[in-house]
């Protein structure tokens, strides 16, 4: 039997990293496409999606301008990469046969739609993915706080942070220490307090005053994002 989604809507978000694959930088279509299957599995069960996708793999504004570069502009830069991979997550699953759009912060017509609120929840009603590019269209910002501010503002029951290399929120650097222990949930304030790596503060701050949980797992197991949606498997649950 098909297992039960214990979610109606959800924003999953990931780093740009993790479609590049091997090779450190840009683009991997193949690692693409092994994402892209994962989300429709989801799609499969009837769970409307959004999805953010940052830009690391590509372009960090905060990278550029520690090399110089004028900060607002290197920001711009950022999110202009992330528009290159919420491009190509369209086009891989657009291939599985999944529809979706994808909606810019930055408005440029002939590439994706403009963000416009209800647009966007008339396109998740119709089972769309919604692949919300360009962060929040503002520099200073992360494509995390994106995450959480398109998933609050399209009523999103929780939020997804795929991870590569890791499957939860530990008490330490699990890379670094071997005792590190993975936390089965985490307060929000923990997450700031002890400085958790989830995401940047902003963001943690803003799915606190809206109680948005976020399941932190990771993207490397197969069938994962499906399982957690389903109630199985490990994570982090931030709340
Ligand atoms: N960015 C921005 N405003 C936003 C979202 C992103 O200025 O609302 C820029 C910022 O320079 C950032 C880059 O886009 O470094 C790529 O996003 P991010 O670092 O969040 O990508 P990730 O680390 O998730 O791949």
């Amino acid at each position: 039997a098909e297992p039960q989604a214990k979610f109606k809507r959800v924003m999953l978000k990931i780093s740009g990293e993790a479609l590049m694959g091997d090779q450190g930088f840009g683009l991997h279509p193949p690692t693409v496409e092994r994402i892209a299957r994962e989300v429709k599995s989801v799609h499969d069960l009837g769970v409307e999606i959004c999805m953010v996708i940052g830009g690391g793999n590509v372009f960090r504004g905060l990278q550029g301008s520690a090399q110089g570069m004028e900060r607002t502009t290197a920001d711009y830069m950022g999110m202009l990469a992330t528009v290159m991979n919420a491009l190509a997550m369209q086009s891989a699953l657009e291939g599985l046969g999944v529809f979706t759009r994808v909606i810019s912060a930055i408005t440029m017509n002939e590439v994706a739609e403009p963000y416009i609120r209800r647009r966007a929840v008339r396109h998740l009603e119709k089972k769309r993915v919604c692949i919300f590019a360009a962060g929040t269209g503002n520099p200073y910002f992360t494509t995390d706080t994106a995450a959480t501010l398109r998933a609050n503002e399209m009523s999103c029951e929780a939020i997804f942070m795929g991870k590569n290399g890791v499957d939860g929120v530990y008490d330490k650097d699990p890379a670094k220490h071997a005792d590190a222990k993975r936390y089965e949930q985490v307060s929000y304030d923990d997450v700031l307090t002890k400085r958790l790596g989830v995401m940047d503060a902003s963001a943690i701050a803003l799915a606190r005053d809206n109680n948005l949980p976020i399941f932190v797992f990771s993207l490397d197991e197969p069938g994962g994002f499906r399982g957690i949606l389903a109630g199985e498997g490990t994570y982090t649950r931030v709340q």
